[in-house]
């Protein structure tokens, strides 16, 4: 008889412990709470962008303005100027000319000033609301988000007592177990979560690759485990 039943049985228990992990881990209710982060933490880095965008919107705003009043000055200057001169007999038509050029010039400068700051306020005013809605919906993500942490915590504390039979039930199994057996065991729990697996066929069933027929024969002779050369379960041979 080659089958190791204590330590199947404490296998057994672990994978059980093992599931209830898992299930705590995957309810409804967890899922949603994860999602629900996921999302506060994509809104939270919308919202960071979009006062990125306030900021440099009002930035450019303001130095545009400041170019636009400066345009506004000379074009006041300029026009005050040309009235004086439309007075001055000595003015040559080609200098009124030329500044009637000039004057003209800085109304189409001021022009398309004012059409740029108005697409900038336009932006601005875009993203402000946008900032606005996103702030809302992350406040409604987050209550929904601290109502479920509640409930996901009361589903822990159930699962708690569960957990807690789990452990003593393994203790309890552990017992039975050879000590230096279980240690193997432990071992190899780190990298797997079903540890010991029966070959089926000449093969490991953990990995399914084929064994060598000396370690099947002294698996199945000599009673005892060996581990898979490829992915290091430990091997048990069933003779029955
Ligand atoms: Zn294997």
């Amino acid at each position: 008889m080659s089958r190791p039943i204590a330590l199947l049985a404490y296998q057994e228990a672990d994978l059980e412990k093992q599931q209830i992990e898992t299930g705590l881990k995957t309810t409804p209710n967890r899922v949603k709470l994860n999602k629900l982060a996921k999302y506060i933490k994509q809104q939270q880095g919308t919202l960071t962008k979009l006062s990125e965008d306030m900021e440099s919107f009002s930035s450019a705003m303001s130095r545009l303005n400041g170019q636009y009043n400066a345009v506004l000055d000379r074009l006041d200057l300029e026009s005050s100027e040309f009235e004086t001169l439309k007075g001055d007999e000595e003015c040559t038509s080609e200098e009124m000319t030329e500044f009637r050029h000039d004057i003209e010039k800085l109304q189409r400068e001021a022009n398309k000033l004012e059409k740029e700051i108005k697409q900038l306020f336009h932006s601005l005013e875009e993203a402000v609301s946008e900032y606005q809605k996103t702030r809302q919906q992350g406040a409604k993500a987050k209550k929904e988000y601290d109502q479920l942490k509640v409930v996901c915590q009361k589903e822990k504390d159930e699962a708690a007592i569960d957990m807690l039979a789990a452990d003593r039930k393994l203790e309890e199994l552990e017992k039975r177990v050879n000590p230096t057996l279980m240690n193997r065991y432990k071992r190899v729990r780190l990298h797997h979560n079903m540890p010991l697996v029966e070959v089926r066929d000449g093969k490991c069933s953990g990995c399914n690759m084929s064994l060598p027929s000396l370690a099947i024969r002294r698996l199945v002779g000599e009673d005892m485990i060996l581990e898979c050369e490829n992915c290091g379960r430990l091997l048990y041979a069933d003779n029955e």
